[in-house]
């Protein structure tokens, strides 16, 4: 069924049932600006005009299965049309307890993470995701109905500021079911949408791209000006270590990579966020530390540490907490920007890879 807010669709039926442009306007303000995504709620909406929409268009293109709710994320477990889980999670970034003002903590910020794929064709050796087995791209307008339903949600759980602004999410990372540049036209479309003035509203630093560092995708990044944060798993600082743990590594080499990522850059004068894994005896070791040192000198990045999510089925230990500041130390003595993923992060295994075990089995 055709979505509410596919604005080449709508405009054809607004031609077809002389329904004004201004009314147009109205749907997009309710479902963008309003939060709302149930017709009930389109107040400003007429009874007659939902009606005639209602036969044609579905608000949404998934339906929200499952809502897990913590004081620091929300997850949902959304359903595609054709009977596929996908899932984002929100995370909320609370101000921190030593600048609370009359028992009163503010919302600082709200991420959201979402999905652009169902399961992950990469096959990393550390990575549970991809048992899931790839299975499709997730559609422009299913990407986008995540967003919208985590907006409406928001809406619904914290209502507006005391200044009767609304909350939203501020920042999307495309870092859960996974590689969005694998699906480049239809994660183009909807980061288009994201920035859009009368749709969300998102400056392009508030939109990071997570990627295994898919070279010629990088490259059509640059091309078409995206302009976006760039998130790289680089999980191991030389080609043959990260040959060994991301088999895509054989195909996109290291030292191209990091060409292709100085001119994303240099174009785009953004910082780089690299992701590591820290998985023990394997890549938390100190020389890797150093190498990661050499790697990255001179070079815009922030590195964050990810500890392994250990799990039954794959052979590999998550390291120790005495590895992990060691090798933070050595990135810092190398003048590297680093940090070791928050709890909140890890609670909610999200990163590449970081899916837990219990919930792949699950589906
Ligand atoms: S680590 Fe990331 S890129 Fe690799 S298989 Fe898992 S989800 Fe895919």
């Amino acid at each position: 069924m055709n979505v509410l807010f596919d604005q080449e669709k709508l405009e054809i039926r607004a031609k077809e049932r002389k329904i004004p442009q201004f009314k147009v306007k109205q749907i997009f303000f309710e479902l963008f600006k309003n939060q709302h995504i149930e017709w009930d709620e389109m107040t400003t909406l007429s009874n007659q005009l939902k009606d005639e929409l209602k036969s044609d268009f579905s608000v949404l293109s998934l339906k929200c299965m499952e809502t897990v709710e913590a004081e620091t994320t929300t997850k949902f477990a959304f359903q595609t049309e054709d009977g596929y889980t996908v899932e984002a999670i929100i995370m909320y970034h609370w101000q921190d307890e030593k600048y609370i003002k009359n028992n009163k903590r503010k919302l600082n910020r709200i991420t959201l993470c979402i999905s652009s794929q169902i399961g992950c064709p990469v096959n990393c050796l550390f990575c549970v995701t991809w048992k899931l087995w790839f299975t499709r791209n997730l559609t422009w307008d299913e990407i986008i109905s995540q967003i919208l339903y985590a907006n409406a949600y928001i809406f619904k759980r914290f209502g507006k500021k005391e200044d009767w602004t609304h909350r939203w999410v501020r920042n999307v990372v495309f870092m859960w079911m996974w590689e969005p540049l694998l699906n480049y036209d239809e994660v183009k479309k909807s980061v288009e949408i994201m920035l859009q003035q009368d749709r969300f509203s998102l400056g392009r630093r508030h939109v990071t791209i997570s990627t295994a560092g898919i070279i010629p995708w990088i490259e059509r990044l640059i091309e078409d000006k995206l302009d976006v944060k760039l998130a790289v798993s680089l999980h191991a600082p030389n080609q043959q270590l990260r040959e060994r743990i991301m088999p895509i590594a054989r195909r996109y080499q290291l030292d191209k990579l990091m060409e292709v990522i100085d001119r994303y850059v240099e174009v785009t004068d953004n910082r780089i966020f690299y992701e590591y894994i820290m998985i023990a005896w394997i890549t938390d070791k100190p020389e890797l530390a150093d190498e990661l040192v050499e790697l990255l000198r001179d070079r815009l990045a922030h590195v964050n540490l990810i500890p392994y999510n250990s799990n039954p089925v794959i052979d590999l230990k998550e390291s120790s907490e005495k590895s992990i500041q060691n090798f933070k130390r050595i990135l810092e003595k190398g003048w590297i920007t680093v940090t070791v993923r928050e709890s909140m992060w890890r609670e909610a295994k999200w990163a590449c890879g970081q899916l837990g075990y219990e919930r792949v089995k699950k589906k």
